[in-house]
């Protein structure tokens, strides 16, 4: 098992690659790593799997049958939904007139191929912390409450508090990035992954479930609506109760 959290056994990734050999080869090292693979083998077969879901990356071969990686990434920057959507480009060509021109068309990295498997995944893990603020820990707290972010188990001293598993991502999503505000659009993509047919009002019933398990150990507190913005974690833990009957 590799050294990396499991938060990152989440993360999808699209492969958009027309060559057999280097499409075994990225799925390969990729799944090693824990993503989510999807592939494709054109640009139109891309489009068609964007319609269901976006990724959390895309890898994204340069010469393809049809459309150009390069085109395409220029025309997926100016579309709304996916301007965010971190690409890394694979060429065959290494001319630092092409690395320019690769990432001038929008690509966040490039990668010249014959590219090793450690260098693809240190550039993958290094876009995913940029784009996502950092991998999870194994551990965090707030207060009294732990989250296993490996055993996916979240206790009060050491009493576990029972929630469902979206809930649980929302709440290691919110415990690993404190104080940040995050858009119910935001929280779609980063928990939902995307996915066209998931409404924003269904983050706000998580919200609310999440909201109903912490209440339970006196920790609701700490997931906060920030008015017409969205939701921010509150990493203070709740008052010491102060027993009635002391003098
Ligand atoms: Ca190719």
């Amino acid at each position: 098992m590799n050294e990396l959290d499991s938060r990152q056994q989440s993360f999808r990734i699209l492969v958009v690659e027309d060559e057999e050999g280097i499409q075994e080869l990225l799925r390969f090292t990729l799944e090693k790593q824990g993503f989510v693979v999807e592939m494709a083998a054109s640009v139109e077969q891309a489009e068609e799997m964007l319609e269901i879901s976006i990724p959390h990356l895309l890898v994204l071969d340069w010469m393809l049958p049809g459309e150009s990686g390069l085109t395409w990434c220029r025309s997926l920057r100016r579309r709304d939904n996916i301007q965010a959507l971190p690409i890394i480009l694979l060429t065959a060509r290494g001319e630092e007139g092409d690395r320019v021109h690769g990432l001038e068309s929008g690509a966040d990295d490039y990668l010249v191929k014959p590219f090793s498997p450690r260098e693809l995944v240190a550039r993958v893990q290094a876009l995913l912390r940029r784009s996502q603020g950092g991998l999870t820990p194994n551990r965090l707290q707030i207060g009294e409450l732990h989250i296993d972010t490996k055993a996916h188990r979240v206790t009060l001293q050491g009493d576990p508090v029972a929630m469902g598993p979206t809930e649980f991502r929302l709440l290691r999503l919110f415990a690993s990035n404190p104080d940040r505000v995050y858009s119910r659009e935001a929280l779609l993509d980063l928990i939902w992954g995307r996915q066209s047919y998931v409404e924003e009002r269904t983050v706000d019933v998580h919200i609310r479930r999440l909201r109903r398990c912490l209440e339970k150990v006196q920790y609701a507190h700490i997931i906060e609506t920030v008015r017409g913005e969205g939701y921010r974690c509150n990493p203070v833990p709740p008052p010491v109760a102060v027993p009635s009957d002391l003098p």
